[in-house]
């Protein structure tokens, strides 16, 4: 029998939590034949209902899930981790500014970081949900001087499920044949999901569909502000999306992309397509035992280089702020 796997998943009693610990003690994390730990990191105010939260994945009876830790303290709640997934975050309220934002998380993410650096396992992956969380997963990096830094990514998965899924309708085609679809730059409103590489069913995406203005008007917006139409719609944020693109990004991550596939991931610029080194920002990639490389190669046409480089540019801004305020 393997040994469980442990997993620390932050804001446990939040709403993507909610969303997320029952696929992880399903199976859906990792495998149906992976046994896991579950550590549950939550700030005191949460504790209580994070042990409701526990007596429901008690009732469960889930095979795979071997134990559930609850506490308020990083260090415990790290010990031994092999995946960590920083989903607590402080959201921007009314009238907060960009760095008030940035500083409140810095709070949160530099001492996790420091935690995942002293407590985690060897082979620790690290995925940052809570926005900002490019810049958030780039704070817990650098407070980690012992992890390797690619094992830290922000989530840009779900906007790459978004557009799979505006492809496909526009299209015609099924979800699961569209390919190659890459999200760029940053997880905000400047983010930019590029189908001139993707396929559908084999065609080229962007041929296809061949029609720029839909491009730029209605296909871009729609991903990047889909967060803010659901909310619109359902009087509540997209909690349970996000914790399957969370549960989806990890499980590539460990599992391996398709052959003739990639995903995007949220990762620690190499400098590859100008974007520059150590920022953390989304690229193509594939996966294979537990690791991914950027794709290369790529052409990159004047519609996407423009938007790249605005994400881009504001990814370098949010790390010069957080430089500025000694988070990094
Ligand atoms: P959610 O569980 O809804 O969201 C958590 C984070 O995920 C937010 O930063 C949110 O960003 C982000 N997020 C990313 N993608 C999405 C998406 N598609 N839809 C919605 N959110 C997305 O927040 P709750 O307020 O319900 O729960 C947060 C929990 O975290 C609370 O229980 C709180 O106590 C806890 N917390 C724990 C900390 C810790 O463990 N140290 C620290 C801080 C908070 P956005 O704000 O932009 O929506």
């Amino acid at each position: 029998t393997r040994t469980p796997v442990n997993v620390t998943v932050t804001g446990a009693a939040g709403q993507i939590g909610y969303a997320l610990l029952f696929r992880i003690a399903s199976g859906h994390l990792l495998g149906p034949d992976v046994p896991v730990n579950l550590r549950l990191l939550e700030i005191p105010q949460g504790l209580k209902a994070a042990e409701g939260t526990a007596m429901e994945l008690d009732d469960c009876a889930f095979p795979l899930l071997r134990g559930i830790e609850i506490t308020d303290d990083a260090n415990k709640a790290f010990a031994g981790a092999n995946v960590a997934l920083l989903v607590g975050a402080r959201p921007r309220t009314k009238g907060m500014e960009r760095g008030d934002l940035l500083s409140a998380n810095g709070g949160i993410f530099k001492p996790q970081g420091k935690a995942i650096n002293d407590n985690a396992a060897d082979d620790i992956k690290v995925l940052v949900v809570g926005n900002p969380a490019n810049t958030n997963a780039l704070i817990a990096q650098a407070a980690a001087p012992d992890v390797p830094a690619e094992r830290f990514t922000a989530m840009t998965r779900l906007d790459h499920n978004r557009a799979i899924s505006q492809l496909a309708a526009k299209t015609g085609a099924a979800v699961s044949d569209i390919k190659k679809l890459t999200i760029w730059g940053n997880h905000s409103a400047t983010q930019y999901p590029d189908i001139f590489h993707a396929e559908v069913a084999g065609k080229n995406a962007a041929e296809l569909v061949n029609d720029e203005a839909w491009l730029a008007d209605t296909f871009i917006p729609t991903v990047a502000k889909r967060g803010a139409a659901i909310i619109e719609a359902r009087g509540a944020s997209s909690a349970a999306s996000a914790a399957n693109a969370a549960i989806d990004h990890v499980h590539t991550w460990v599992n391996g992309t398709a052959a003739g596939d990639w995903t995007s991931m949220g990762i620690p610029s190499d400098g590859s397509y100008g974007v520059p080194e150590g920022i953390i920002s989304s690229f193509p990639v594939t996966t294979k035992d537990g690791k991914y490389e950027i794709v290369q190669g790529l052409d990159i046409n004047e519609f996407s280089r423009a938007r790249i480089d605005a994400s881009v540019k504001e990814l370098t801004e949010e790390r010069d702020a957080v430089r500025e305020l000694g988070l990094i």
